[in-house]
């Protein structure tokens, strides 16, 4: 079975034509699936029922579903569930800003990577997600709302740069004529440094924003917090970093959550500001979510607000993440998580 949802527009010609069908026909899918955004063949009333017989026999069309939306009072943060075709689940969310609407996806089905403080790797990579998947989560949240997204950022479960063609895939059909068409320079893509697919990313001259999780100014320090320190130093990091900006001109921006007594001192700004100078970039400081299985504690408003101030005396951009959905679950990860603990324990 075909996943048509993941074919570009000229594979989906190609596609069509294999079924004897024009290329107009595969112009009118094209945009029932990725500008429409309907949730099956049958809403693609213009195609006739013939047709859409031979699609559903020939290949899937991937919709996912919602199982629990979570809403905070706060600030109008969703946090959606959803349940793919293999009983498998993801989460995403929906962040509204004054500038618009705002969704994280998940790369993948758990993790590999391992970061000591992360929800989402505590059981391991169960498997990647498709591109069709990745831009479903989008789709379902903007039908769901009756509100265009204008943002995306590759932020929720799951390591993107670990899932690599699948996420070009799933770029290319994002930002393109003729799809639900999100701006590039609206998307940003985190990855904890994976840094030979940093190089290769940088080669495809996207404008996106490359959005690289640091969290410690040493390596030693890193190690401690993120595994992939130990195959890739902060040097050889910081120089797929530079690349990257010198191949597409887009500034990075580093993550860094502060963990109380861990990573969060003036010497620790002091040295992050060291390495980072001569390198146009922001940093985008996150208090640690407390994360049940993990006894990290985040830093003080206080120790946060410092931190800014001694990476500003040192000339470095900084932004404090603004928190978002305090009540819906704390950190990326946990709600599928604590659904599927509930749905084992009910069996
Ligand atoms: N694998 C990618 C993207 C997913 S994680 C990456 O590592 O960047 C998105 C961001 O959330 C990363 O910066 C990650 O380090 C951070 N993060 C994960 N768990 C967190 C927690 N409990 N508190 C604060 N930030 C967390």
């Amino acid at each position: 079975m075909t996943d048509i949802k993941s074919l570009n527009y000229d594979e989906l010609v190609t596609y069509m034509a294999g079924l004897g069908e024009k290329k107009f026909r595969a112009s009118q899918l094209y945009q029932w699936m990725h500008e429409k955004l309907a949730d099956s063949f049958d809403e693609c009333t213009n195609l006739s029922n013939a047709l859409r017989q031979k699609l559903k026999e020939t290949s899937e069309y991937v919709c996912l579903e919602p199982v629990r939306v979570q809403r905070s009072k706060l600030d109008g943060t969703e946090k959606y569930l959803f349940r793919l075709t293999d009983g498998n689940y993801v989460e995403s969310v929906l962040m509204k800003y004054h500038h618009g609407n705002s969704v994280c996806i998940s790369s993948q089905v758990g993790c590999r990577m391992g970061c000591r403080f992360c929800a989402s790797t505590i059981g391991g990579l169960t498997r990647n997600l498709l591109p069709s998947e990745m831009l479903d989560q989008i789709y379902r949240i903007q039908t769901s709302i009756g509100e265009r997204i204008s943002n995306v950022v590759v932020m929720g479960t799951g390591e993107p740069l670990d899932n690599y063609d699948n996420l070009l895939r799933f770029i290319h059909i994002l930002t393109e004529d003729g799809g639900i068409h999100i701006s590039q320079r609206n998307l940003t893509v985190s990855t904890c440094g994976l840094v030979p697919r940093i190089y290769e990313l940088a080669e495809e001259k996207l404008q996106m924003t490359l959005a690289v999780s640091l969290h410690a100014p040493n390596d030693e320090k890193r190690r401690e917090l993120m595994p992939i320190a130990n195959k890739y130093s902060i040097d050889e990091l910081l120089a797929a970093c530079h690349n990257y900006f010198d191949k597409t001109g887009r500034r990075i921006t580093f993550e860094y959550s502060l963990v109380a007594g861990v990573n969060d001192s003036k010497e620790n700004a002091q040295e992050l500001a060291g390495r980072l100078k001569g390198l146009n970039c922001h940093v985008n400081l996150i208090p640690v979510n407390p994360v049940r299985e993990r006894s990290f504690v985040r830093s003080t408003r206080e120790a946060v607000e410092n931190f800014k101030i001694n990476l500003e005396k040192c000339g470095i951009n900084v932004t404090i993440r603004r928190e978002m959905g305090r009540d819906i679950d704390g950190a990326c990860g946990q709600l599928r998580k604590r659904y599927m603990e509930k749905t084992e324990s009910e069996k």
